[in-house]
């Protein structure tokens, strides 16, 4: 292969996505470079759109096109139609969970883990959580982290924070196998997960 840097770099770029090493990056560049205007050219515009449009919700961590406030999607709703809220990890775990149509209510998107390499607490929305939780006459906060040590911590640590808040807090059941991620779980695990939700504080 000539040292083309431009490509080069596209190559590292995309083995920095989930689940691709450098050989499907490399695989993945030359199907690029053979379809330009197909695959190159719409794909461009659309980063480039999304880079400019698109971001989290700095409250409750949703994504949401930037020139518009959260009211019609999640956490500005002047019309409040639920009253739960169901904690996430990442928003592919909304979005598990949209598909699976389980529940009903709002999200919130922490944002990562506790204790995952590089994470930061001040970097997970958890205060925008309780305020939210208090402000908006939540009555249940159903803890959906991840099976794992880092996803039961900060459940845990979301419990302690919400302890003066007057709100039923709830965890999926254990049916999540242990180690289980929220987004690789299938419909029916995540239905007995949630409609078997045990309460574990004591409001
Ligand atoms: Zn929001």
């Amino acid at each position: 292969m000539q040292n083309i840097s431009e490509i080069e770099t596209l190559i590292k770029l995309i083995s920095k996505l989930p689940g691709l090493g450098s050989k499907s990056a490399k695989r993945i560049v030359l199907k690029l470079i053979n379809n330009r205007d197909e695959l190159i050219k719409p794909m461009t515009k659309v980063l480039a759109e999304i880079y400019k449009n698109i971001s989290r919700c700095k409250i409750c961590g949703v994504l949401k096109p930037i020139s518009i406030e959260c009211n019609f999607s999640n956490c500005k709703l002047i019309d409040k139609k639920h009253n739960k809220i169901c904690v996430v990890e990442n928003i592919s775990d909304q979005w598990s969970i949209e598909n699976s149509s389980i529940f009903k209510g709002y999200f919130h998107i922490l944002g990562g883990t506790l204790s995952s390499v590089g994470q930061r607490k001040e970097d997970l929305l958890i205060n925008s959580l309780v305020e939210r939780v208090n402000k908006d006459n939540i009555e249940e906060v159903i803890l959906a982290t991840s099976a794992t040590v880092e996803g039961q911590t900060t459940a845990y640590y979301i419990q302690d924070s919400l302890k003066k808040s007057k709100v039923k807090i709830t965890k999926l059941a254990q049916g999540l196998p242990v180690g289980g991620e929220i987004e690789s779980l299938d419909d029916g695990t995540l239905f007995s997960a949630f409609k078997n939700r045990s309460k574990i504080n004591s409001e």
